[in-house]
């Protein structure tokens, strides 16, 4: 088995010097200087029909050519312009004291992911909109290779309004690189809730509820090849599972959402493992199933 610079840079990190080779083939050993190198490009070679873009528009049935950037980066400019104008009429306060959202409704009547993130944007459904900075929508490419999913935005997502930021967002970033895989070539990236808990506590049964026709409606309207779920809550959440996390990894599980079936790996979020380091070469095992399984093999 070949090791590209790349895995063996990740490997490094996950402190593995000596890869095990199956068939007894000498191990590689991996050198110091080994480094992140450029990404290849994915091969979508095996991917479903991609139904053809409306110009400029990112919704169902009008995604943008797989692999290019979906400025949908919701959590980038277009979403902190949705946020921006739904801000400049309603302050958080008021949000809250209207009547709650339907999310289930609105969910469903949003045609395009831009709609979505300006529906989200002005979600009182739960407690979290309270104390939110601005919602986090998503980043990342339409009809990804694998699309993330974690558990919900903390203090710096919050201010940026981007998914997976800081040390746990870097960490992710380099897992992908080790796979070949980006935000800006393959990945799209999301949370199970939109709004910060505060104190980045764990979200809560009622709030996952509220908020989950949201990231079903974005799956539907991004349209991963499969997903990668990060942590007990987004595993649980997209499962429909109520079991622990370590019993949920290394087993094939799959969604079902608008006629499309979904393949899901379940893994550990970045956060986890900054504070779980020997948990590293575990999670390594896992991006490996999510590469294969994103390439159909
Ligand atoms: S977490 Fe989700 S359901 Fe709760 S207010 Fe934010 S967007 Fe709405």
């Amino acid at each position: 088995m070949q090791f590209s610079a790349l895995q063996l840079a990740w490997m490094q990190e996950l402190g593995i010097d000596k890869p095990w080779i199956p068939g007894g083939a000498a191990p590689a050993v991996i050198q110091p200087q080994a480094r992140v190198a450029v990404n290849p490009a994915p091969d979508v070679a095996q991917r479903p029909p991609t139904p053809q873009p409306a110009a400029g528009s990112l919704g169902a049935g009008s995604f943008v050519q797989a692999g290019a950037i979906a400025h949908a980066q919701l959590g980038g400019a277009a979403q902190r312009s949705a946020t921006a104008n739904a801000s400049s009429t309603k302050k958080s306060s008021d949000v809250a004291a209207e009547k709650p959202l339907d999310t289930v409704a609105a969910a469903a009547q949003a045609a395009t992911l831009e709609e979505l993130a300006a529906t989200i944007a002005q979600c009182n459904a739960c407690g979290l909109c309270k104390e939110r900075e601005q919602v986090v929508v998503g980043q990342g490419v339409m009809q990804p290779a694998i699309m993330v999913v974690g558990e919900g935005p903390g203090d710096q997502e919050d201010r940026q309004g981007l998914p997976f930021v800081g040390r746990s967002g870097m960490l992710l970033d380099n897992m992908l690189s080790s796979i070949g895989s980006s935000r800006t070539t393959d990945v799209y990236a999301a949370n199970i809730v939109k709004c910060r808990p505060p104190g980045n506590r764990n979200p809560r049964p009622a709030e996952i509820t509220a908020c989950r026709p949201f990231l079903m409606r974005q799956i539907e309207l991004v349209r991963p090849f499969s997903i990668l779920a990060l942590g007990r809550f987004a595993a649980q959440t997209l499962l429909g599972a109520e079991a622990q996390l370590t019993e949920m990894r290394d087993k094939p599980y799959s969604v079902e959402q608008a006629g499309l079936n979904i393949p899901v790996v379940v893994s550990y979020h970045p956060a986890y493992l900054l504070r779980r380091p020997a948990d590293k070469a575990a999670a390594w095992r896992d991006l490996q199933r999510a590469r294969l399984i994103s390439k159909g093999l």
